[in-house]
């Protein structure tokens, strides 16, 4: 049987610090650690560990841990909202090649370029992750289905067009391939399946010649108006007279409101 919890102080000097101390010194934040109160420290110490366990070191950008928990909220809230999120699997192009012939350090230098490309790409409210190696991914909430095409291929280009100085004599260029898939609507999937969707838009990137967008196609979630006027129109309101200005029987629906 679990002992009732009492309430107790917790003496700094019976815990051990030092590694988490250390960690966070080596990180640069050492200056935030408050040296006035020991609840204080410890508090921003903990703080200071949880940023760290979700950030990529090499690039600063979210971890793959920090996205997929992003992405099952994300996942979460299209499903209560139907709103259209998408997500995209990004990968560099034949970067082994830039590994080979100028080695690791140069590899990492255009990684955290790409990284900075991407990043001035994204908008706040979405998250872009170093996935893993030269992969990244983005979730893109409120991006409607009119539009991700725009956004991967505005991506594929900042990145495409980007010099990476080296050197004053070294200047390199690369290319990215970028799949896309959009989170079910209505329905609630898994973070594993939304990604597999998308990684596999990357891999038909790859194959047709890479340096290239593949967006899944959209399921074709016709709703007709009046399935919409039951899902969205008020509870027990009375029909209006069908004149055409009927927003919810008017055959001239705006396409980019996500329904057809
Ligand atoms: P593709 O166009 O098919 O994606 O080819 P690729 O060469 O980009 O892909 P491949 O999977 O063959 O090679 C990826 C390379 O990325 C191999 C690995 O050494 C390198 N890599 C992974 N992580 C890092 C890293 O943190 N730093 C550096 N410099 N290289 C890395
Ligand atoms: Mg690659
Ligand atoms: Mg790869």
């Amino acid at each position: 049987m679990t002992a009732p919890a009492t309430h107790q102080s917790v003496y700094l000097r019976d815990l051990r610090l030092a590694t988490a101390h250390a960690l966070v010194t080596h990180a640069g934040g050492a200056s935030r650690l408050p040296t006035d109160s020991p609840t204080r420290y410890l508090q921003t110490l903990i703080d200071e560990l949880c940023s760290l366990s979700l950030r990529d070191p090499l690039t600063g950008l979210a971890n793959r841990r920090h996205f997929r928990t992003i992405a099952e909220r994300e996942i979460d809230r299209v499903a209560r909202s139907g709103e259209a999120a998408l997500m995209l699997m990004l990968d560099i192009d034949h970067f082994k090649q830039i590994n080979d012939q100028h080695g690791h350090i140069v590899g990492d230098r255009v990684l955290q370029c790409v990284a900075g490309a991407l990043a001035g790409c994204v908008r706040p409210m979405d998250t872009l992750a170093r996935y893993g190696g030269e992969e990244f991914a983005i979730v893109l909430p409120a991006c409607p289905a009119a539009f991700g095409r725009s956004v991967a291929e505005r991506i594929r280009h900042a990145v495409e067009r980007m010099p990476i100085v080296i050197s004053p004599a070294l200047t390199l260029h690369v290319t990215i391939s970028v799949g896309g898939a959009y989170a079910l609507e209505w329905i609630r999937s898994t973070t594993t399946l939304w990604t597999e969707r998308a990684d596999r838009q990357l891999y038909l990137a790859k194959s047709s010649g890479r340096n290239r967008v593949h967006i899944e196609e959209q399921p074709d979630s016709t709703v007709s108006a009046e399935e919409k006027s039951l899902l969205f129109g008020p509870l027990n309101a009375p029909s209006l007279p069908d004149n055409g200005l009927n927003p919810d029987t008017a055959t001239d629906v705006d396409p980019e409101d996500g329904f057809r």
